[in-house]
């Protein structure tokens, strides 16, 4: 195999093997996300407010919109801040 197409993998692997994701639900088996729990909800919003993305935080689909819909409640009662700064 030649030097640049072996090259050109590495870079490739490097890139997708970062971070392993994982949903942290699934893995904790919950199937409601409280939307009491401010900590849990807080480790899923940026700094400036946004929710983080399931493409980021790794979580699966079923839990990512369990939790937007949790984060949204307790924004409704400000638990959470809809934007901050
Ligand atoms: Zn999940």
């Amino acid at each position: 195999m030649p030097i640049r197409v072996k090259r050109i993998i590495k870079k490739k692997k490097s890139l997708l093997s970062t971070r392993k994701k994982f949903c942290r639900f699934c893995v904790n088996k919950t199937k409601e996300i409280d939307y009491k729990d401010v900590r849990l909800l807080e480790t899923f919003i940026r700094e400036r407010g946004k929710i983080v993305s399931s493409r980021i935080s790794g979580n699966c689909a079923r839990h990512q919109r369990r939790l937007t819909s949790a984060i949204k409640q307790a924004r409704f009662l400000s638990l959470l801040p809809f934007t901050r700064g």
